[in-house]
């Protein structure tokens, strides 16, 4: 058994669903369905009795060590988070509550559940924390990519947030031995993305005829990953990562906002051409841009590839049309996000929350 915090997110319910359908192994889901929370993303593990829901919030230390006491999981892998960078522009507090105070809480109920433990359970057990490119701040067009030896410099109260909580995993390994390890990933896209995010925001807005808004210039890069692949990196870090180690995960997909964008709308011109005729990229506006944004952020993965032999499977081409076309079959899920009826949706269907 493993815990899993934050499950019913984007990577979350993504890692939930590839882990089921890879392992033997049951999930404890422990997840407090903010906003970005949603149920009907595990649909497809409903029926699957290895797959324990529990609503709650990560902060609630006592809850999460009455469910490490009963279930016993070998790990715990931790993607609970206020995850929006403009949403902590507007309301840092939520961010500093579940990533600082909350991560803080896990640790503590993690350590309280290690220290009693006995071997073998004891030398095997995990806390694997997911963790953000964003705690090392803005690189320069010509800067090398981020290593794991990068200091951090984080700039908005979502990366400084996300920074916080990596320092606090760091010193729980380092004060007291708590075997933990951290990852820092790279922006992720495929399914069940919340439509706040670039990915989705453009696919749903383009099909509804909306403009398409770019932050600024657009010339803001990112690195990109398919979920997918970060899932399975996440699972080898979580096999044979070494204790205390950080790995930084990242697909080698360095894109302008503005290029995402045009091969977004490219693509859909070919899959679901506009009834008025025309491009997408007609519907492109250019909005203020995001205070304090970051320019450029590039993952040097080399770490991760050398020692533990993981390797994205998917190129941004492969991913991005796999995404799109997610999305495609996808209208009502993204309608009742939209909409808010995922949360009627998961009050009908889950009376035990
Ligand atoms: P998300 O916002 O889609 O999902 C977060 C989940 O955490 C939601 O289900 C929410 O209900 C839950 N949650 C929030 N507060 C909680 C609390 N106090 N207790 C329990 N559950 C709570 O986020 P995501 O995009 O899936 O990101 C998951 C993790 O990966 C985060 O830690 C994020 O920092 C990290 N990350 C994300 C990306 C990305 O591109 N999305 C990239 C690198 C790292």
């Amino acid at each position: 058994m493993i815990l899993v915090t934050g499950g019913a997110g984007f990577i979350g319910s993504n890692f939930v669903l590839d882990w089921l359908s890879q392992e033997s192994e049951g999930v404890i889901n422990l997840d407090k369905l903010t906003y970005a929370g949603n149920l009907s993303n595990l649909e497809a593990v409903r029926n699957d009795e290895r797959h324990v829901f529990v609503h709650g919030d990560i902060g609630d230390q006592a809850l999460v060590e009455k469910l490490l006491v009963e279930h016993k999981p070998r790990a715990i892998v931790h993607f609970a988070a206020e995850s929006h960078v403009d949403r902590s522009i507007h309301g840092p507090a939520a961010f500093i509550e579940t990533n600082v105070n909350g991560t803080f809480a896990l640790l503590e109920a993690a350590k309280s559940y290690w220290t009693k433990l006995e071997a073998p359970e004891r030398t095997e057990f995990r806390f694997l924390h997911v963790s953000t490119d964003e705690v090392y701040g803005s690189l320069g067009p010509s800067d090398p990519p981020f290593s794991e030896t990068n200091a951090y410099e984080p700039n908005s109260p979502y990366s400084a947030s996300k920074a916080a909580s990596d320092h606090l995993v760091r010193a729980y390994h380092h004060t007291y031995g708590l075997p933990t390890l951290t990852t820092n990933c790279s922006n992720n896209y495929g399914p069940f993305h919340f439509p706040e995010k670039l990915i989705p925001l453009i696919i749903a807005n383009a099909r509804a005829g909306k403009p398409l808004p770019i932050y600024g210039d657009g010339q803001q890069i990112r690195d990109w990953l398919y979920v997918k692949d970060h899932c399975a990196a996440i699972r080898r870090v979580l096999d044979s990562g070494r204790l205390g180690e950080t790995y930084n995960i990242g697909g080698w997909n360095e894109k302008a906002n503005l290029d995402v964008v045009h091969t977004l709308c490219d693509i859909l011109d070919q899959l679901a051409p506009r009834q008025q005729g025309g491009s997408y990229r007609e519907q492109i506006t250019y909005v203020a841009d995001r205070p304090g944004h970051d320019r450029r952020y590039a993952i040097d993965a080399r770490k991760i590839e050398r020692e533990l032999r993981w390797k994205p499977v998917e190129t941004f081409e492969t991913g991005i049309g796999k995404t799109v076309q997610w999305y495609l079959d996808n209208t009502q899920w993204v309608q009742n996000v939209q909409s808010g009826d995922y949360m009627k949706w998961m009050e009908r269907n889950y009376d035990q929350r």
